[in-house]
C-alpha cells in the first residue's frame, strides 16, 4: 500500500528538528532509518501529517570516546556500530547483539536510536543496552535530560521519549575486558528473536566476579535477569546450570505461533547458560 500523503522535512540541525516537531504537535513523526516506520506508514497503521527526517543531522551520527563511557549517536546505523573499534573493545556485548539484527541491508539503514525508541520487545538492541547499564540522552523543548536504561522502556512500543522529544545519544559505561555473548533463538536465519539472551561477565581467577544478563522477548519490554546475575557471582564454568536456573523468574513471556510462554521460559534458561558460558570464554 502507498502511505497517506504527508509533509516531509529534513532539517540539518537538532534545533530545527525540534522546532519542526513543536510546530506539528501530535501530527508529526520522526524518521530515522525507516525500517520500522515505513512499513507502518505503508500499512496505514499511522498517518502523520508531517515526517521529520533526522538523516541530515550529522551531529546525531557516530561513536565517540566519552572517557568512562562510549557515546553512540542515535542515528548511527547498526553496521557502523558492529564495526566500530570503541564499541567492540568497551561494549562488545552490543556489537555481538547488533550483528544478529536482520540482514546487511537493514543493518545499513536501521539505526540504534530508532530501534530503541521503537521498543519492539523482540528487538535485539534493548536487552544488551539494559544489561550494560546505558544512559539515554533525550532532548526536547524543555532542554536535555538523561534517562537510565532501566527507566527507558515503559511498555510494549512505549519509552520515556515523549512526543516532541528526540533520543540523541546512548552512553554505555565501558566494560573493558568483560567477556560477552548474545544467544538468539530463531527458526530461520535473519528472523526476529523468539527469545534471546545478552550476557556479559568479568572473570577473575576462573570464576565470575560480576555478571549482567538481559532478556529479549520475555515480556513487554527488555528485562534484566537480576536473580541470575547475583547467583552467578563466584560461579566457575562447572556451576553455571544451577546459577542460570532462575533466568525466567519474574518474566511474562508472550505465547504465539513461534512458541508458548512455557517454551520461552525453558528457552530463556537454556540460552542464559549458553550465553554465560560463551561470555566466560571471551
Ligand atoms: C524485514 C525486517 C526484519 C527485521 N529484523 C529485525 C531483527 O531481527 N532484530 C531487530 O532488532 N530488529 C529487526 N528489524 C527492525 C529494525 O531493527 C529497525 O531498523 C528498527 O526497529 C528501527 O530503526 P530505524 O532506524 O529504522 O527507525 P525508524 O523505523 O525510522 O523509526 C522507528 C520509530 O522510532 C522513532 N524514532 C526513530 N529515531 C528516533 C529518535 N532519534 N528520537 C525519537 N524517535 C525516534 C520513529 O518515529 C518511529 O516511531 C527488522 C526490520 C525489518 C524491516
Amino acid at each position: 500500500m502507498i502511505p497517506a500523503a504527508f509533509d516531509y522535512v529534513a532539517p540539518t540541525s537538532l534545533d530545527d528538528a525540534l522546532a519542526a516537531l513543536a510546530e506539528a504537535g501530535d501530527d508529526a513523526k520522526v524518521l530515522a532509518g525507516g525500517q520500522s516506520l515505513l512499513p507502518i506508514l505503508r500499512m496505514r497503521l499511522n498517518a502523520p501529517e508531517k515526517v521529520v527526517d533526522l538523516g541530515r543531522i550529522e551531529a546525531l551520527r557516530g561513536v565517540r570516546d566519552g572517557g568512562d563511557h562510549v557515546a553512540i549517536g542515535a542515528m548511527t546505523p547498526y553496521a557502523e556500530v558492529v564495526g566500530d573499534a570503541l564499541v567492540r573493545e568497551h561494549a562488545g556485548l552490543l556489537a555481538k547483539a547488533v550483528e544478529t539484527v536482520a540482514d546487511p541491508q537493514i543493518r545499513h539503514r536501521g539505526t540504534v536510536g530508532g530501534a530503541l525508541v521503537h521498543a519492539d520487545p523482540a528487538g535485539d538492541v534493548g536487552a544488551p543496552v539494559l544489561a550494560l547499564d546505558a544512559t539515554m540522552v533525550v532532548v526536547g523543548p524543555g532542554g536535555e535530560r538523561t534517562v537510565p536504561a532501566a527507566e527507558f522502556f515503559r511498555d510494549l512500543f512505549e519509552t520515556a521519549v515523549d512526543d516532541g522529544e528526540l533520543l540523541t545519544e546512548i552512553r554505555i559505561p565501558k566494560h573493558t575486558g568483560w567477556g560477552s555473548a548474545y544467544e538468539k533463538f530463531v527458526r530461520v536465519s535473519h528472523q526476529w528473536s523468539i527469545v534471546a539472551v545478552a550476557a556479559t561477565v568479568r572473570v577473575e581467577g576462573g570464576s565470575i566476579a560480576e555478571a549482567r544478563v538481559g532478556l529479549t522477548n520475555m515480556g513487554s519490554t527488555p528485562l534484566r535477569a537480576t536473580a541470575v546475575e547475583q547467583a552467578l557471582v563466584g560461579s566457575s564454568a562447572s556451576g553455571l546450570a544451577d546459577a542460570c536456573a532462575a533466568a525466567a523468574e519474574g518474566t511474562n513471556p508472550p505465547s504465539d505461533l513461534n512458541g508458548d510462554a512455557d517454551y520461552r521460559r525453558h528457552l530463556a534458561t537454556v540460552l542464559t547458560r549458553r550465553a554465560v558460558q560463551k561470555a566466560m570464554e571471551g
